[in-house]
């Protein structure tokens, strides 16, 4: 199993952590959005997208209804706490 909150991205660009920023469900997998919160980059080029397979997905699987976003993401809520 994976849990998405036990992983860190760091931006080899900036070398900083990456916030966790979007969230979408796919057929197959889970995909997460991390961003850079600096001035340096440029979110846009240099965000990340991580997949997680349904299967193993932990952290999605345990609330089914949850929508993604960080706290500067697109619907605006906090991660659930675990
Ligand atoms: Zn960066």
């Amino acid at each position: 199993m994976v849990n998405i909150r036990e992983l860190s991205v760091m931006c080899g660009n900036c070398r900083t952590y990456q916030t966790l920023s979007g969230f979408v469900r796919r057929e197959e997998v889970n995909v997460y959005t991390y961003e850079c919160e600096n001035e340096t980059c440029d979110s846009a080029v240099t965000r990340t997208l991580v997949e997680v397979h349904r299967d193993v997905d932990e952290f999605a699987n345990r609330d089914p209804n949850w929508r993604g976003g960080g706290k500067h993401g697109a619907h605006g809520d906090e991660l659930p706490e675990e």
